[in-house]
C-alpha cells in the first residue's frame, strides 16, 4: 500500500509533563489560531516565580502537559477569524492577564482584572516557553518600537505589577515611598517610584544591594538586618506607601509600624504564611494593608510606554529555550539579577 507523508510544521516547546516533573524540550505541531485569537512567534519569555504553580501543580485544574510562561514578547504571525485590530507583523506581548470573558459581573462593571473567568497563560492554556503561542486578542499588549523583546517581557508581569501598585498607592510626588526587597520586583519598583517623583527608601537584607538601589533611584537604603526598618522609616517622617515585594510575611509584618498617617502597605510579594498586625497598629494612624494583583493589558501598555519615556528597564539574565530547566532553577534559587528571560 502506498503511503504519503505530509510535512508538518513543528516547533520547540519547554513543557511540564505533570505536577512536580522536570521540563522537557519537545517538538510539537505549530498551533493554529482559532476565532478571536492570534498566533505569536515568540521572541522572548520571562521566567516568573509564579510559573512555580504550573511546575509544581499547585494551581487547581491545570491540564498537563502544560507550557508555562506569562511574560511573552513576540510578533503576530497569523490571526484567526474575527480579528481586525491586530495585524501580522505587529509586535505584541502577553502577560498574566491572558483573557477575560466580557460577560461576568466584574467584566460588565469594567473591572476586567477581577474577571471571574480570568485566563492565565501557562496555566489556563499554553504560555510562552515555546516558539509559537496562541492567545486571545483581549490579552494582547502592543510593544513600543524602542523596547527590545527581552526588556519588554519582564515588564508584562513584574513591571506592570509594581508600576500599577505604585500608581494606585495614593502617594503623591515628593512623598516618602519605601520599596521592600531589591529583587525581581523590587529593582523595578525602585525605578518606577523614583520616576514617579517619590522620595524612595529601598529596604533590603544586608548591605550588598545598597549601591545598586541608590543607582536605581533610591534616596535612602535601609539594611533591615542591621537596622529596625520601621523605626528608620519613622525617622524619615513615616512612609506614605510601602511596596512589599519580598515574599516574606515576617518582613512585611515588621514594616507596618513604618507607615505614616494614612499610609498604605501594598503587598505584591507572594507568601503563604500570615502577615501579623494588631488592630491598634492599623487604627492609630488610619493605616491600610492592601494586596495588588498585576493589571490589564491596557495597564501593561501604560507600563511599557512609561518605561520607554523614562528609561526604566528590567535587569535580566537570558537563557535559550532549550535550557528552560536551568533558567527556571536559576530563578527559583533567588540568585538571578534580576529577571530571567528565555530567548527563542
Ligand atoms: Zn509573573
Ligand atoms: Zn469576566
Amino acid at each position: 500500500m502506498a503511503t504519503t507523508s505530509v510535512a508538518v510544521a513543528t516547533m520547540k516547546t519547554a513543557e511540564i509533563p505533570g505536577p512536580g516533573a522536570d521540563f522537557q524540550i519537545v517538538e510539537r505541531r505549530i498551533p493554529e489560531p482559532g476565532p478571536g485569537q492570534v498566533r505569536i512567534k515568540v521572541q522572548a519569555c520571562g521566567v516568573c516565580h509564579s510559573d512555580a504553580v504550573t511546575k509544581e501543580g499547585s494551581w487547581p485544574g491545570i491540564q498537563y502537559p502544560r507550557v508555562p510562561g506569562h511574560e511573552v514578547a513576540g510578533i503576530i504571525d497569523d490571526a484567526g477569524t474575527g480579528v481586525s485590530e491586530w495585524k501580522s507583523g505587529q509586535r505584541v506581548g502577553v502577560g498574566w492577564h491572558g483573557g477575560h470573558d466580557n460577560t461576568c459581573r466584574e467584566c460588565r462593571r469594567g473591572d476586567f482584572r477581577s474577571c471571574r473567568n480570568l485566563k492565565i497563560p501557562g496555566i489556563s492554556y499554553d504560555g510562552g516557553y515555546e516558539q509559537y503561542m496562541v492567545a486571545p486578542v483581549e490579552a494582547l499588549v502592543a510593544i513600543p518600537e524602542t523596547l527590545s523583546d527581552v526588556e519588554a517581557a519582564p515588564l508584562l508581569c513584574a513591571g506592570v505589577t509594581t508600576y500599577n501598585a505604585l500608581r494606585h498607592s495614593g502617594a503623591l510626588p515628593g512623598d516618602l515611598v519605601a520599596v521592600q526587597g531589591i529583587g525581581g520586583l523590587g529593582h523595578l519598583g525602585v525605578q518606577f517610584a523614583n520616576k514617579f517623583g517619590y522620595r524612595v527608601a529601598a529596604i533590603g537584607r544586608g548591605s550588598e544591594n545598597a549601591s545598586l538601589a541608590m543607582k536605581l533611584g533610591a534616596s535612602v537604603y535601609i539594611d533591615s538586618q542591621s537596622t529596625n526598618a520601621a523605626e528608620a522609616l519613622q525617622e524619615l517622617g513615616g512612609a506614605q506607601a510601602i511596596l512589599a515585594t519580598a515574599p516574606s510575611s515576617k518582613a512585611m509584618s515588621e514594616l507596618v509600624d513604618g507607615l505614616g498617617p494614612n499610609g498604605k502597605l501594598i503587598v505584591v510579594g507572594v507568601a503563604f504564611d500570615p502577615i501579623q498586625v494588631t488592630p491598634i497598629q492599623l487604627i492609630s494612624r488610619s493605616r491600610t494593608i492592601q494586596g495588588w494583583d498585576t493589571g490589564t493589558p491596557a495597564d501593561s501598555e501604560d507600563t511599557l510606554r512609561f518605561a520607554e519615556l523614562t528609561g526604566a528597564r528590567p535587569m535580566i539574565e537570558t537563557y535559550p529555550l532549550e535550557r528552560a530547566g536551568e533558567a527556571y532553577a536559576r530563578m527559583i534559587s533567588g540568585q538571578a539579577r534580576f529577571r530571567v528571560v528565555l530567548t527563542m
